[in-house]
């Protein structure tokens, strides 16, 4: 059995009280035993095993301690070991020995459960947190998932349906905004059929602030890809800032920039504030598509959307 630093200074110390004329207790402690009773283990080794500091309080009694628990060990007739100020274990078999305790080897056990676990204790509850400050809510802006239900819009080389991408991108952009105090609308936010004229009437009935249109496209070139970021013609000048917003923002997603251009599509005309539809790449190119089919990329082309729009409002 290896003497700990502990032992070695607590026999230090009783024959130092023991050569100043200490009480006849005392002088039990310079008899060392060799080897631990059978069955039994140095109250340190204990110590180690569980983590704790010791102290010996006297050669009979000993404390071992972390922050937060307290267990005593008696060497007398009960025997028992207080963990915390319950008594664990059977009573005895906790025996001193020269400047040593010694307790079953099975105590260990016995007091492992009854110890506290910091994460066990509660912290105290916390105050209540001051009313928020009243946020500037920006917006409303609409976002357009387009096509839906009924109309998958473009099928993508790869399985995809234009309807699915963008109801994605759609979401995941809407998420992000919400976040930072932007009030957004949808004109869906699953797999439904909603009409044109209907998704523009929105952004007029909400007083929107702009409206985007996400959409992916085919063509029969199968070598066809990039992005497109169309405007309404005759209004071009007033969606603007937002189209190169779009535009800047979606050179990062990668896709080829195939520029901002005039259309007469109804959400587009049927709108009173800036709007834009935007082309997120060919499905009927196989490297846009397989970006497309990626959920990494569909989020990416959301935070783009995103980034876009938030240019738009704060600037
Ligand atoms: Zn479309």
């Amino acid at each position: 059995m290896k003497k700990t630093l502990q032992e070695h200074f607590v026999r230090a110390a009783l024959i130092a009280a023991a050569a100043l004329g200490g009480c006849g207790q005392l002088k039990t402690a310079d008899k060392e035993l060799k080897a631990p009773p059978s069955g039994t283990i140095g109250v340190a080794e204990l110590a180690d095993r569980l983590g704790l500091l010791l102290r010996y309080e006297s050669p009979y009694r000993a404390t071992l301690t972390d922050r937060i628990n307290s267990v005593m060990v008696f060497a007398d007739p009960e025997g028992r070991a207080y963990v915390n100020g319950v008594p664990v274990g059977p009573a005895g078999g906790i025996v001193a020995a020269g400047s040593r305790l010694f307790v079953p080897a099975g105590l260990e056990k016995k007091i492992r459960p009854a110890l506290r676990h910091p994460k066990l204790i509660k912290a105290p509850p916390r105050p209540l947190p001051p009313p928020p400050a009243p946020r500037v809510q920006l917006g409303p802006v609409v976002i357009d998932p387009g096509h839906g239900g009924k109309d998958p819009g473009a099928p993508g080389c790869n399985g995809l349906w234009e309807k699915d991408v963008v109801l994605h991108v759609g979401l995941v952009a809407a998420n992000i905004l919400r976040k930072r105090g932007v009030d957004v609308r949808m004109t869906r936010s699953d797999d439904r059929f909603s009409e044109l004229n209907d998704r523009a009437a929105l952004a007029d009935r909400v007083a929107a602030k702009l409206f985007v249109s996400l959409h992916a496209d085919a063509a029969p070139n199968r070598s066809a890809r990039g992005f497109t970021i169309y405007a309404p013609a005759g209004r071009m000048e007033q969606a603007g800032a937002l189209s190169s917003a779009m535009v800047r923002r979606l050179l990062a997603s990668g896709l080829a920039n195939r520029g901002v251009r005039p259309a007469r599509f109804r959400v587009l005309v049927r709108t009173s504030c800036p709007a834009v539809l935007v082309e997120m790449g060919y499905l009927s190119n196989a490297r846009d598509a397989a970006l497309l089919g990626r959920r990494e990329f569909q989020d990416w082309l959301a935070e783009c959307v995103a980034a876009a729009i938030l240019d738009h409002l704060t600037n």
